[in-house]
């Protein structure tokens, strides 16, 4: 079974000569059905990996690990990501929305959904729907949205 995130990030398109961090994507490799899962990639040093194309677009693998950049990026990550837990939690407060009794658990929160791609927010598919796996993914915030964020 797919879960939610992996279907949002296949959602989003992966080409070759697409450039993520210091990643560039050769090729995307063909699958006999179904999405592509995995990249060709080369880092900028020359070092050439196959990645998960799910790692590529939510921003987890921006190296071959040359640069260390991985490491300082999922620090920050991980603040935003909790920043966007705690907004997530004044929105049920104020909307009267339940959250998953499984996301009263930050780490279980990233397990499920994986750290906040940059200049993403948590959406629902379901505006009026509970904080849950099934019903979110990281999507761009409208304006809307975005004037209540402060
Ligand atoms: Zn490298």
């Amino acid at each position: 079974m797919q879960t939610s995130v992996e279907q949002t990030a296949q959602k989003q398109p992966a080409f070759a000569g697409q450039r993520i961090g210091r990643w560039v994507i050769e090729r995307v490799c063909p699958t006999l059905r179904g999405p592509a899962r995995f990249a060709a990639c080369t880092c900028d040093c020359g070092k050439h990996s196959i990645i998960k194309i799910r790692y590529l677009l939510t921003g987890r693998s921006l190296s071959c690990g040359c640069l260390g950049a991985d490491r300082r990026w999922r620090k920050l990550a991980r603040l935003e990501t909790a920043r966007e837990f705690r907004r997530m939690w004044n929105l049920a407060r104020v909307d009267f929305a339940r959250v998953s009794d499984r996301w009263r658990n930050f780490a279980a929160f990233v397990d499920d959904m994986g750290f906040r791609p940059r200049g993403k927010g948590l959406i629902r598919l379901d505006e009026g729907g509970a904080f849950e796996r099934s019903n979110c993914y990281w999507g761009t915030r409208r304006r809307r949205d975005l004037a209540g964020r402060h």
